[in-house]
């Protein structure tokens, strides 16, 4: 069976190096905010091309963080509308409920998948205090027209990079587009540690300040408490396995545009609908999502060729039990976006052996057998 993503073969290309790295931690006998963490925030904050980046536990805690410390500095109040794509990975929603901030879930782009300038304008009310721009699957959203709207309308823009690590648009990469930028190094992501990890950028350095604050119980000096804190920090072993992955994650992304464009190639099946992107750079390929009206019948094909296959995702948040308050959504293409949508393999460990065998078992595929 090919699988679907094999960590294992991605984080063995640097064993060595994950080990010294390792090994340089527990000899240091400091393992939460020290060196790594301080290094490891001055690495990706220079890659992404910001001022601050600032270590969390998770990308859901740099989200809600984020948003959380804009309502202490009195620039978000509960109640307050931000429009977010309806077909976005359950945690930026989370993050925004978890404020007390209410989600306007609007329809993505049928090219990208992302937000679009169009379905943002339709859906600013006197509410509308942000928006949540999420590059998903990789793709950044088009951040100059939602930069620009954003100002007309004076909203904050909080990006969700969790999947998009080193994409870029006009030079400018994913973080450094919004007014802050939420990422995760969940171990299957673009950029992954070896365990939980997340992170914000931003150039406000008053923001930054806050959320160093709020991440380390509500204190910027021990034992004093300005505010209601929780306890989000990402560790020193987790920062060292991420300043190794960080000198690696332009190869990767490389091999993954290399894949996607044998895919978008070879794939000819009139059965399934290629995914598309308007500029090579906007793109990391966090996913490689196809869409079909056979879905299941395509996923088990592929199964039964030994091509291990994942859904993301099988049900927008809106159709949630955890969200039954916002059930009654019409929202017609996330609802069959859901539906269509199979994520076959893609990884800097794939070989183009294996990326044909993929290409070649998608072109088999008849649904009437
Ligand atoms: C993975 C992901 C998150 C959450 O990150 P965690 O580190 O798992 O909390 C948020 N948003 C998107 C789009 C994601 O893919």
């Amino acid at each position: 069976m090919l699988s679907f993503l094999d960590l294992k073969a991605i984080n063995e290309q640097y064993r060595e190096e994950l080990i010294d790295a390792a090994t340089r931690v527990i000899d240091s006998g400091w393992y939460i905010q020290g060196t790594e963490l301080k290094a490891f925030e001055s690495e990706f904050s220079t890659y992404c091309g910001t001022k601050h980046c600032i270590g969390v536990a998770n990308g859901l805690d740099a989200l809600t963080l984020t948003l959380r410390a804009w309502k202490e500095l009195g620039k978000l109040k509960a109640g307050d509308e931000v429009i977010v794509p309806a077909n976005t990975y359950i945690a930026s929603i989370l993050a925004i409920t978890e404020n007390s901030l209410v989600p306007v879930m609007v329809e993505p782009s049928e090219r990208t998948y992302n937000l679009c300038q169009s379905n943002i304008a339709e859906a600013i009310t006197e509410k509308t205090r942000a928006i949540l721009a999420v590059h998903l699957y990789g793709q950044l959203a088009p951040m100059p027209q939602i930069m620009a709207l954003a100002e007309y309308h004076g909203l904050l823009v909080l990006e969700d990079s969790a999947q998009a690590h080193g994409a870029q648009i006009q030079g400018r990469k994913a973080g450094s587009w919004g007014d802050a930028s939420g990422f995760s190094f969940y171990p299957g992501k673009n950029l992954g540690a070896l365990g939980d990890a997340g992170a914000i950028t931003t150039n406000d350095d008053l923001l930054a300040k806050t959320l160093r604050a709020l991440g380390n119980y509500g204190s910027h000096e021990k034992y004093h408490n300005l505010y209601q804190g929780m306890n989000s920090r990402l560790d020193e072993i987790q920062a060292a396995m991420l300043r190794v992955k960080l000198r690696h994650l332009d190869t990767e992304n490389q091999h993954r545009r290399e894949i996607a464009s044998l895919y978008r190639e070879k794939i000819t099946n009139n059965y399934v609908r290629l995914p598309q992107t308007e500029d090579e750079h906007s793109h990391v390929w966090h996913l490689f999502i196809l869409r079909s009206e056979h879905r299941a019948k395509l996923q088990e094909h592929l199964t039964n060729s030994g091509v291990q296959t994942l859904i993301h995702y099988p049900i927008p948040p809106h159709r949630q039990p955890a969200y039954k308050e916002l059930s009654a959504l019409k929202l017609p293409l996330t609802q069959q976006i859901h539906d269509e949508v199979i994520s076959i393999p893609i990884s800097p460990t794939m070989t183009i052996a294996e990326a044909n065998r993929v290409c070649e078992t998608v072109n088999a595929f008849e649904p009437s057998v």
